[in-house]
């Protein structure tokens, strides 16, 4: 199978690198001088992988971002309009430009008081002791609790419902009594969320991760 089209990106590096944005691009990293020719026979030589890549990335929830799309912040419904970044009853303002990266800036911010708001209510409840809630920005997990007892989430819970977010908080806070994953800490996380298990499974299957 043939790759359709690949974007060259030369510079002073000895190697070639091939690479596929979230977008499906394909892109080559090339040293200055390397031949246009060499560089479409290494493409061909890994194209099984990049079409591989390239469906993967296709594959990807996309987020409509346009005027007048919805989208699902933490169980509710907001319309998308243009304006200052923000939301005003159940409508969330975006810039014209730049939609993805305004609303990732926007959710880091509103993820922070919504998870904030949520660790310390279910750490009062159940007497668990954490040192903090942070946001962060990697992919491929939802939270983090690190040994201080200091708990991260990726901004992306936003687009969680909320008894997943629930999840996700209980998942973090029983860390901080268990550190590892063994029964001892499921244990933990049934004590406050007897369903575990259930929401556990609906979080692997959840799409939203890809959004942004
Ligand atoms: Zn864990």
């Amino acid at each position: 199978m043939a790759i359709e089209g690949y974007r060259i990106v030369r510079s002073r590096r000895k190697t070639l690198s091939l690479c596929v944005s979230r977008e499906g691009e394909v892109v080559v990293r090339a040293p200055l001088t390397l031949s246009a020719e060499y560089i479409g026979s290494f493409v061909e030589k890994h194209s099984a992988w990049l079409q591989k890549k390239v469906a993967e990335a296709n594959a990807r929830p996309k987020l409509d971002l346009s005027d007048g799309a919805r989208v699902v912040l933490f169980g509710t419904q907001y319309t998308l309009a243009s304006g200052r970044t923000g939301v005003k009853g159940t409508v969330l303002y975006l810039p014209e430009a730049g939609r993805e990266e305004a609303l990732t800036r926007f959710l880091k911010r509103f993820s922070l008081e919504v998870m904030r708001i949520l660790t310390d209510r279910i750490a009062r409840t159940y007497g668990f002791r954490h040192a903090g809630v942070r946001i962060s920005s990697a992919r491929g997990r939802w939270g983090s609790c690190n040994k201080e007892g200091m708990i991260a989430y990726s901004f992306r819970v936003a687009f969680l419902p909320p008894a997943l977010c629930e999840y996700v908080a209980v998942h973090e806070l029983s860390h901080t009594v268990v550190f590892d994953h063994s029964p001892a800490f499921w244990k933990v996380v049934e004590e406050v969320l007897p369903d575990w298990k259930s929401r556990r499974k609906a979080l692997k299957s959840n799409g939203s991760m890809g959004y942004l």
